[in-house]
């Protein structure tokens, strides 16, 4: 095994290299700013191998276990080199290209990603179906060795930044079952007929879109796995977006725990019982997430025991941010820093990757065989 094989030697190698390495980020605190930055910490990241690692040699990578990705994202989101938010979509959408794409596009495209020269995107969800994603209506019709898509995305992040997107659409007909009926394909976001219309959250950025398909033609090469294979290719990516990904938040969240208790500190206000369970929450989703990520490792199947990271993620943050609220007065209601900004944004927690009514009814049912209310 070479010695960047080996977790702690690979963590204090990597430490080494980001302090010899100025990354600061630009003082501008707005989408474009943080993407920029992304792509200028992915690039040095590919150039010195870093964001390489745990990524198959078949793919652009340099090998080694998925652990050493969870180590760069731990790294270099916990000390604020990138936002969380365009890391985890990297977590996310690589490893379902490099599952289901063909050999010589995921050997062509994962690269990109890897090196900062694009961003991708996630259209799964549409105005009538999140969380039951299952019913989506955007459909694709096979003409010759094409595809013609038609339909309508919603909550697209980033869709306005991004070169690509892994798309949901439905292939099959009315006599299809729905799990059977959804196809994959790797879109490029400049095909004509692809028009994306940002929208604005409620921290006031344009983080999402809505994206619309009039007649778009995409080639049969670009289909992810087989017609029929976009359900499964969904469930597969949750693993992924519930180790690795979920890691690189924790960190985030760890750095601005200590930043609020410095902050507290600096107001003079008493650092009380309120942080001491934050503190309590925080480390009990460090603790499940890195069994979750041992899991992974030893090559366990996940499933529905990672809606349990979830919920502990989601009230975890919330926590941490409510308590920012109660702890720092008025700077939640009257500031417009990024206190503010991220409170608000604490609040998505428990919609986005899955809201936080669907994975207690999966914990219920399905972790302790309760039946239906
Ligand atoms: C910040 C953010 C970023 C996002 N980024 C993306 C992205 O990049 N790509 C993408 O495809 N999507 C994205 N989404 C969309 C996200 O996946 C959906 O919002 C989520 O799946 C929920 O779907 P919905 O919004 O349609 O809500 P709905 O499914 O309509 O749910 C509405 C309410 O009903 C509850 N509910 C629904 N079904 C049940 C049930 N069976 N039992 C109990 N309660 C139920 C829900 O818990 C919720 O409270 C993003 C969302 C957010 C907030």
């Amino acid at each position: 095994m070479s010695a960047l094989h080996d977790p702690p030697e690979f963590r204090t190698q990597l430490r080494a290299w980001l302090e010899s390495t100025d990354l600061t980020p630009p003082p501008e605190d707005c989408l474009e700013a943080h993407l920029h930055q992304f792509a200028r910490v992915q690039r040095a990241l590919y150039e010195a191998g870093w964001s390489r690692y745990g990524w198959p040699e078949h793919a652009g990578g340099l090998g080694g276990p998925a652990m050493l990705r969870a180590i760069v994202g731990e790294e270099v989101v916990g000390q604020r080199l990138v936002e969380p938010g365009p890391y985890s979509m990297l977590e996310v959408l690589a490893p379902t290209m490099i599952d289901y794409a063909t050999p010589e596009l995921a050997a062509e495209m994962v690269p990109k990603l890897l090196s900062g020269k694009e961003l991708w995107c996630q259209g799964f969800s549409e105005p009538g179906s999140g969380s039951d994603l299952a019913s989506l209506t955007t459909r694709a019709v096979p003409r010759g060795d094409q595809w013609v898509i038609n339909g309508q995305k919603v909550w697209t992040s980033f869709a306005q930044y991004a070169q690509r997107c892994i798309l949901l659409t439905r292939t099959g007909g009315a006599e299809t079952p729905n799990h059977q009926a959804i196809t994959a394909f790797f879109v490029d976001t400049d095909t004509p007929g692809i028009d994306v219309r940002p929208l604005r959250t409620m921290h006031g950025v344009d983080e999402f879109c809505e994206v619309y398909f009039d007649d778009v033609v995409v080639d049969g090469s670009r289909m992810l796995g087989k017609p029929g294979d976009g359900w499964q290719l969904a469930m597969d990516l949750l693993p992924y977006e519930r180790s690795t990904c979920f890691w690189q938040r924790i960190a985030y969240l760890y750095s601005r725990f200590d930043a609020l208790i410095a902050e507290v500190k600096r107001q003079g206000a008493a650092v009380d019982n309120d942080l001491g369970a934050v503190y309590l929450a925080l480390h009990t989703l460090r603790c499940r997430s890195r069994a979750t990520q041992h899991r992974l490792a030893d090559g366990h199947r996940l499933g529905p025991d990672t809606s349990v990271d979830k919920v502990l993620l989601a009230s975890a943050e919330q926590l941490l941010y409510d308590t920012a609220r109660d702890l720092l007065p008025g700077v939640i209601e009257l500031d417009e820093g990024e206190w503010r900004a991220e409170y608000l944004y604490s609040r998505a927690a428990t919609i986005y990757g899955g809201t936080a009514e669907v994975q207690r009814n999966i914990i219920a049912r399905r972790l302790l065989d309760l039946p239906k209310e």
